[in-house]
């Protein structure tokens, strides 16, 4: 048995963020060691109070939280996503106030204190805009040879981007921060990127939304919210078959690699682009110059995860 994945979860709570935080919860293969929050589907002081609900959802208001980045490095906070996450970021789905407050330190103070404590042993896995992974890696440049690893949620080769922003061909985290995406690419931490290519086929359908729901009060709780988050790609995307389980992919993948198949790759982000500001940018040029910087994941085992997602949200993979 491989040691467990002990994880530093960073989140911008949101839908897909909350499943993410319960598929870490009830995967025997990950100690989750601490929450860290960032501005994105939601303002940042939205997403810790989301997070903590979450968290408290599942039982484990115990795990820390620290709240980080209100903006992206260089602009200003807009938002934009309560059509796919809802006002309050969890689909209108109204939960107790949390009882546990975050921590009284930043989350990329956070971060660079936990990763210097073990080294070695922590991986990142950055849900969100990666603003609190480029501050912790700009203050603390020694880290990004101290992780096991950083797996993001982030970029798409191949799947067209998010809708309604210039770009077509950018996430919703890389587009949120590329001045901070490009930090963490350049910043020499062995990389993963489960981005769109393989997030937009692993799929949450009405009908896996409601066996979920059958399995108790917090799995059927996890799902009322989820289904705004599912409504809303079925209403964005009239082919698709459920809302893409990007953040959980994410997650999985940090766990387990083996439910990915990846490519390494020379990648980095475009900054100034008209058309193109926040695309990842692949050099797969075969000059023998480029130096890949990351794995990025080109195929998923859809089967394998999705059983192993339905599993951890009824609660049964402990
Ligand atoms: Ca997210």
């Amino acid at each position: 048995m491989t040691a467990p994945c002990r994880m530093i979860l960073d989140v911008d709570t949101g839908i897909d963020d909350a499943m993410a935080i319960f598929y870490a919860l009830h995967r025997p293969g990950i100690v989750l060691e601490a929450v860290t929050t960032v501005f994105g589907n939601i303002d940042v002081p939205a997403a810790t109070r989301n997070t903590l609900q979450i968290l408290e959802l599942a039982g484990r208001a115990d795990i820390p939280v620290a709240s980080g980045a209100a903006h992206a490095l260089t602009r200003p906070f807009v938002r934009g996503a309560a059509h796919i996450h809802g006002e309050n970021g969890l689909g209108e789905v109204t939960l107790p106030e949390p009882s546990a407050r975050p921590l009284d330190e930043h989350a990329a103070d956070l971060i660079i204190r936990m990763v210097r404590a073990h080294p070695g042993a922590l991986t990142l896995c950055p849900v969100g805009p990666l603003t609190n992974i480029a501050l912790a890696l700009a203050r603390a440049p020694d880290i990004a040879q101290k992780l096991r690893g950083i797996v993001v949620m982030g970029g798409t080769l191949f799947h067209p981007g998010i809708p309604g922003i210039p770009s077509p061909m950018a996430d919703a985290n890389f587009w949120n921060d590329p001045e901070a995406a490009r930090i963490v690419l350049r910043s020499g931490a062995p990389l993963t990127l489960v981005g769109m290519d393989v997030t937009m086929r692993a799929l949450l359908t009405p009908a896996m939304t409601e066996a979920i729901a059958q399995a108790g009060d917090a799995a059927a709780t996890m799902m009322r919210i989820a289904r705004f988050y599912v409504d809303a790609y079925l209403r964005q995307y009239p082919s698709i078959a459920g809302c893409g389980l990007h953040d959980p992919l994410a997650v999985a993948v940090a766990e387990d690699a083996s439910l990915v198949t990846a490519e390494p790759m020379q990648v980095d982000i475009e900054l100034a682009g008209e058309l193109t500001r926040g695309q990842m940018v692949a050099d797969r040029r075969a000059t023998g110059t480029t130096r890949p910087n990351a794995a990025v994941c080109t195929g998923v085992d859809v089967p394998r995860f999705t059983e192993r997602f339905m599993a951890a949200m009824r609660g049964e993979g402990r």
